[in-house]
């Protein structure tokens, strides 16, 4: 784990790093899951590995989940107390339009589930950006248009860690987030 950058946006502390997720210590840290939500690879992978083995049947057992949409499970054996699931949007640039307002929603869903369940702190990856292509430069505006508009209202959540499992990723983060939430 890399040293984070801290920057505050409204009620929010926002912690940006490179790390593994699935040895985060939040309330809640976020899956991107599929939408049949089957254990697969990647972060999803991890987490399930990490979890333990009564995560999968559960997760199984919440599916289809749409896109956009998000779920709570118990953290099991994970630093973490719960698992929100999302499921983000395949890349298209032929759509971007329509997933760029995709990604939004899952971050919006995972933020406005943890409040629902009056967490105070909630770790993300960069979802959609492995397997499904989402290229990180064009989800970073996205990303923090959601936390800022977030950061504004009234919630529990206090703390929020944007967590890239890639140094290339976490770099890119980190210089993005400097300039648009720094000195502000
Ligand atoms: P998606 O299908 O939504 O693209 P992936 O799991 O393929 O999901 O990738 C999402 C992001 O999660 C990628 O940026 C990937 O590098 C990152 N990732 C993979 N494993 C971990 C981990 N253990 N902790 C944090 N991020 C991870």
């Amino acid at each position: 784990m890399t040293e984070a950058l801290v920057l505050t946006t409204g009620q929010l502390e926002l912690r940006v790093y490179q790390g593994d997720l699935t040895q985060v210590h939040a309330d809640a840290i976020v899956n991107a899951a599929n939408p049949a939500m089957n254990p697969g690879g990647g972060v999803d992978g991890a987490i399930n590995l990490a979890a333990g083995p009564r995560l999968a049947p559960l997760q199984r057992s919440l599916g289809p989940l749409a896109v956009g949409a998000a779920v709570l499970t118990p953290g099991f054996d994970l630093p973490a107390k719960f698992i929100i699931h999302t499921v983000g949007p395949i890349y298209r640039p032929e759509a971007h339009a329509r997933v760029s307002q995709q990604l939004q929603q899952c971050y919006q869903s995972c933020l406005d589930l943890a409040a629902a369940q009056e967490l105070t702190s909630i770790a993300f990856p960069a979802i959609s950006t492995g397997v499904y292509g989402f290229p990180i430069g064009l989800s970073l505006p996205l990303v923090a248009s959601v936390l800022r508009t977030f950061g504004r209202q009234p919630s529990s959540i206090r703390r929020v860690d944007l967590v890239c499992f890639k140094t290339a990723a976490a770099a890119s983060y980190q210089e993005y987030f400097a300039v648009d939430f720094g000195e502000t």
